[in-house]
């Protein structure tokens, strides 16, 4: 019998969680381990790992097989383009304090799609697969340029009938044109909301005028759309965050259960203030004490709210094939199945590349609207978009789960050759799947029937991650 290369991690009291490069997990003790590294493999280990799909008897036999389709799920496939970022106006009506998307003033001039670019704009859309596709608009204030909204919706609305439109907007100021856009099925509204009101303010609107402007737009667009058509996301400042009763009431209030935790970018013209450099350990704190937060109030209330991202992580532990989230996945090929189109027609493999060049840091534009994608370019950037041959991934019980951001290690650190287990996406995700493990290891029922739901299973027992006895 041969048993698959194994990775472990202490996870304390004596327990080690083992993984295969299938992504198959099971939790052991330390004798286990010493048994396993020095070849003395008892029989009832061996019955163990045979019965789990972590041995095999001979090379194309059924359990070597099933371990080739489980390893090969857990590869992310290359599809076609099908998924537009589109930005036809850097220009925005607030000024957030740490604005993730580069804006401009809104009376300013040169910053949104010209008649030239918006005609080849459309002709790349109209170069695509389809059979349909997703359109996202951002910007700036994407609404301050309705006109180019309605003429891209209409171009793709004939070209691939049944395609998805998403607006990212600051619900700051909406007449009868921009909600008779919004008032659409194939329509969907993404925009921010920090927590409680306070915090919105202070981060976003400034003005108590146009706070309630946007409370007011929030609720008229939940209650006008529905709530499965209006989508936010709170940005938490690690030094103020908000507080979480209020945050996730806020959230519940206006009929959405699942909340994305993202921490301040930096990036776009947040990146020139000054980033300190114990962030992450404070963020990673922070995002750990919000999923002990839900399970308390998830058993308190009876109602089920997921942090998005610790959900998503959770469900890439246990199912091969989720890649829908395009920041995490492996590998993570740059302009395959998604681009960003800026205001001047250039191309970015992603919105994060955008701001990075657009500060002047390095240039990761990968063509332009007229001349299409640059392939030698996102060759070049391809070689890195895969943690499969990283030296510290290759020994981490992790890597079937993680993926990999070049972006944002250039970013962050301005190198991409930093020691994979220093960079912030790392030591993030780290956090992330530990958190996952400590929770699942709880077995109490206001944890358990939290990870039931997070996972999107009927219910959570010790069997979803064997353990050797
Ligand atoms: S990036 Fe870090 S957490 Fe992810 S696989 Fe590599 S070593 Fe593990």
């Amino acid at each position: 019998m041969t048993v698959w290369p194994l990775k472990f991690r202490e996870l304390g009291d004596d327990e080690l969680l083992f993984g295969d490069d299938a992504g198959g997990l099971f939790l052991a003790d330390g004798s286990f381990l010493e048994r396993y590294a020095s070849g003395e493999l008892s029989r009832a280990d061996e019955a163990f790992l045979r019965q789990n799909g972590h041995a095999f008897e001979q090379a194309g036999d059924l359990d070597w097989l099933g371990f080739a389709y489980r390893w090969a799920g857990r590869q992310s496939r290359p599809s076609d383009l099908g998924y537009v970022i589109l930005v036809p106006t850097l220009r925005c009506n607030l000024t957030c304090a740490y604005c993730q998307v580069s804006r401009a003033p809104e009376a300013a001039t040169g910053f949104d799609w010209s008649d030239e670019t918006l005609g080849k704009t459309l002709r790349f859309i109209e170069a695509m697969k389809g059979p349909q596709l997703k359109v996202e608009f951002q910007g700036g204030e994407p609404l301050l340029r309705i006109d180019l909204l309605e003429e891209v919706r209409a171009f793709v609305r004939l070209r691939f009938p049944g395609s998805h439109f998403i607006v990212c907007t600051n619900l700051q100021r909406l007449g009868d044109r921009e909600w008779a856009f919004l008032d659409q099925e194939d329509t969907f509204v993404s925009t921010s909301l920090d927590g409680d009101r306070a915090t919105h303010q202070r981060q976003r609107t400034h003005d108590r005028q146009a706070t309630d402007a946007f409370f007011s737009n929030l609720a008229l667009a939940v209650q006008r759309l529905g709530p499965g058509k209006v989508s936010a996301l709170p940005t938490i400042d690690v030094d103020q965050p908000p507080d979480f009763e209020t945050l996730v009431d806020n959230f519940e209030q206006h009929g959405m259960s699942s909340i994305y935790l993202r921490p301040i970018n930096h990036q776009g013209f947040a990146r020139r203030r000054q980033g300190d450099p114990n962030a992450i350990t404070r963020w990673n704190e922070l995002h750990c004490a919000f999923i002990d937060y839900l399970i308390e109030r998830n058993h308190r209330t009876g109602r089920y709210v997921e942090e998005y991202y610790f959900s998503q992580c959770l469900r890439r532990i246990l199912r091969p094939g989720v890649d829908d989230h395009v920041d995490l996945r492996n590998p993570n090929f740059f302009a395959s199945d998604y681009i960003v189109v800026d205001h001047d027609g250039r191309l970015y493999p992603t919105d994060e590349a955008r701001m990075l060049s657009r500060i002047g840091r390095v240039d990761l534009s990968v063509g332009d609207v007229a001349a299409g994608i640059d392939s030698d370019k996102v060759r070049q950037l391809n070689h890195l978009s895969l943690n499969n041959f990283e030296p510290d991934c290759l020994h981490c019980v992790y890597q079937p789960f993680c993926g990999t951001d070049l972006v944002d290690d250039l970013s962050r650190s301005g190198r991409i050759d930093l020691a994979r287990t220093d960079t912030w996406f790392c030591r993030r995700h780290i956090s992330v799947f530990d958190k996952i493990l400590d929770v699942i290891r709880r077995r109490d029922e206001p944890a358990m029937k939290s990870v039931a739901r997070w996972a999107r299973v009927p219910s959570w027992g010790d069997y979803m991650i064997p353990k050797l006895a």
